[in-house]
């Protein structure tokens, strides 16, 4: 899609700091970290939002969040826990329209999030 951040990051247009890319998905470091790690876990096709995405591929979500849960092991947080946040619509705070999930870990998060 023109003019949406993350297409241009999956087309190589615009420099991310990559953990994975491969054919269907994409994982690379959040700009503004909120914690030790920090990554977006990003689909290569365009959907606006998590619901979205599930509307159109329900098989391609489950593929989806099993890459990101492999995420959190590759990135070595998995045993001590951390979170998957995917911030759907404007109430939620999503500000880039283009469905992400954040794997976020490394130190102690707090419940309920703000
Ligand atoms: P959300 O607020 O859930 O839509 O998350 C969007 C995330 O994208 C925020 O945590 C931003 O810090 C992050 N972000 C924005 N631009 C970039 C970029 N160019 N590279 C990496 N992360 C980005
Ligand atoms: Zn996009």
């Amino acid at each position: 899609m023109d003019d949406c951040l993350f297409c241009k990051i999956a087309a190589d247009e615009i420099p991310a700091d990559f953990v994975f890319a491969d054919d269907e998905f994409l994982a690379f470091r959040d700009i503004n970290p909120q914690a030790p790690v920090h990554v977006l876990v990003v689909p290569r096709v365009h959907y606006a939002d998590m619901a979205d995405f599930a509307r159109q591929d329900p098989d391609g979500v489950g593929r989806y969040l099993q890459r990101a849960v492999d995420a959190a092991q590759e990135l070595g947080v998995a045993d001590a826990g951390y979170r998957l946040v995917a911030n759907t619509g404007v109430m939620a705070g999503q500000t880039v329209p283009h469905v992400h999930v954040h794997v976020l870990g490394g130190r102690p998060l707090l419940w309920p999030p703000g």
